[in-house]
């Protein structure tokens, strides 16, 4: 199955990819990064079809998708 990588490093935490997944796979972290943000992550195992929609949205870059 394809699944997402999020760098905790660059996410802010703006959620937009939560809204953009078709799936619903991403949820936000309940534990903050070492940035102080709450970092997008992916939520379910076998969910993510590989569309590519969360990485294409994400203002700072912080997902890849991979197949
Ligand atoms: S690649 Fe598509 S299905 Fe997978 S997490 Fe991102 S938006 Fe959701
Ligand atoms: S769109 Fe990017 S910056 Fe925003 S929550 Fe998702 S991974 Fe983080």
């Amino acid at each position: 199955m394809p699944e997402i990588r999020v760098d905790e490093n660059r996410c802010k935490g703006c959620e937009l990819c939560t809204k953009a997944c078709p799936k619903e796979c991403i949820s936000m972290s309940q534990t903050f990064s070492v940035t102080g943000y709450y970092p997008a992550q992916l939520a379910k195992q076998d969910c993510c079809i590989g569309c590519g929609l969360c990485a294409q949205i994400c203002p700072d870059l912080a997902i890849s998708v991979w197949k």
